[in-house]
């Protein structure tokens, strides 16, 4: 869908509240409360009852949506926007496009990747690619070199070969902890795990408990970047990716709100040839829970 076309068949806040209903609830409208039958107060109108619990309420209630006072195309246009963008875009851009304070694209934009943050995720399977990056860091000042990595924030990534990526902020490399991100997203029955030379992924596979999964290793150090399938091409691209998103589009990312740019950039990575993530988007919006201010706020770093 372009965008032309999406103004064309979302003319109006009830068109979008439509496709709303549609989405949170595909056999008809029941209560958030009780699960009850519910009726439309007025004709066409967003305000729904029920008399079971005595209470009224609207599609985007108890939702990701829930207290905004934007017109849903607004919304729509900016859920748009994003799932276009591949290397996502800035509340700043947001901003200028849709006129709207830098505070509220900001808020918008966190809501949304806080739904996708929502998305069932699968255990991986087939070959596996693991890999370690650093990014962010600003300071560039006397002894830059040996602050490298205390100034930034260790991501890593895990991706099946030809299939999905996930994204982690780690505090550390350290085995047990590679271990436990191998166990939560690797399937049992993985054949092989690709890495590069880092010391900690032997120990790392050993301690993932899954029985009779390779481990193959890149030798980047000599040179040699692909042999067959022992490889870590794919997740290296993915991390190139995550890093112009970074430079390019978002220019600094906290470390607070850094696991929810890696949402937001999986999540459309992995449904790159998908003709529904438009809808999917927004069908995990309607459903997610709500995100206030407040607690998207709750520290004092976060505004980044
Ligand atoms: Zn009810």
């Amino acid at each position: 869908m372009t965008i032309i076309e999406l103004f064309e068949v979302f003319s109006s806040d009830d068109r979008c509240r439509e496709l709303l209903e549609r989405l949170r609830w595909p056999n008809g409208p029941e209560c958030p409360r009780c699960f009850g039958k519910v009726v439309r107060l007025t004709d066409r109108a967003k305000l729904l009852y029920c008399k079971e619990c005595d209470y009224q309420f609207s599609v985007t209630s108890g939702s990701i949506f829930h207290d905004s006072h934007l017109p849903l195309i607004k919304w729509f246009t900016a859920t748009h926007l994003l799932c276009e963008a591949k290397k996502g875009m800035s509340a700043l851009q947001i901003k200028r496009t849709l006129g709207m304070s830098y505070k509220t694209a900001w808020y918008l934009c966190h809501r949304i990747r806080a739904a996708m943050a929502t998305a069932e995720k699968g255990m991986l399977e087939g070959v596996i690619e693991m890999d370690e990056t650093y990014v962010g860091g600003k300071y560039k000042g006397p002894g830059a070199k040996a602050y490298r990595l205390v100034n930034k924030e260790i991501v890593i990534g895990i991706k099946q070969r030809g299939g999905d990526l996930r994204f982690f902020k780690s505090e550390d490399v350290k085995s047990g902890t590679l271990a436990r991100y191998i166990k939560d997203n690797v399937s049992k029955e993985c054949e092989v795990i690709v890495t590069d030379e880092l010391t900690s992924y032997p120990g790392a596979v050993k301690q993932s408990g899954i029985d009779g999964l390779r481990h193959e290793t890149v030798n980047h150090a000599a040179g040699i970047y692909a042999d067959g399938e022992i490889t870590t091409n794919g997740i290296e691209s993915a991390f190139s990716l995550l890093k112009r998103g970074i430079v390019g589009s978002w220019h600094r990312v906290s470390a607070k709100h850094l696991p929810a740019y890696l949402e937001e950039m999986t999540f459309r990575f992995n449904r790159r040839n998908s003709k529904t993530l438009f809808l999917d988007t927004l069908r995990h919006m309607v459903t997610a829970d709500p995100l206030t201010f407040e607690k998207l706020t709750a520290d004092k770093e976060s505004v980044a």
